[in-house]
């Protein structure tokens, strides 16, 4: 049973991102608003991979990646970003600091669920 980490802090898009994650078998999403609330999350709960958006108040995505990959214990998390479209250096920051894809918007719901799929070993939806 996958835990799912969406990390967005539009109201909208982590609804969108939260909904196309109930395609993905037995998966549990858990949701944040910014970096920090993600750390909180990571802490309280085990997380199998986490979604993550770059532009965010309080702790934007690129800080929380190379949190996330500084931590012993997050590591090995796969991290997936949301990216906004034509925004091709934050990409490959992300990329450069540990993430291991990214997606960009607007998200096209099929290759979210199979880029996920992918992440978990699974066989796809
Ligand atoms: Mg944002």
């Amino acid at each position: 049973m996958p835990n799912i980490l969406v990390v967005e802090d539009s109201p909208t898009m982590r609804q969108l991102i939260s909904f196309a994650m109930k395609r993905i078998s037995n998966s549990r999403v858990i949701e944040a608003t910014d970096g920090v609330d993600a750390l909180k999350k990571l802490s309280s709960d085990t997380i199998d991979l986490i979604l993550c958006d770059i532009n965010m108040p309080v702790m934007d995505g690129l800080k929380l990646v190379s949190l996330v990959r500084g931590n012993p214990t997050f590591k090995d998390i796969p991290i997936i970003m949301v990216t906004t479209e034509g925004a091709e250096e934050d990409r490959k920051r992300a990329i450069a600091i540990g993430a291991n894809a990214y997606l960009p918007k607007p998200i096209q719901t099929q290759e979210l669920i199979k880029m996920v799929n992918t992440y978990l070993g699974g066989s796809g939806s």
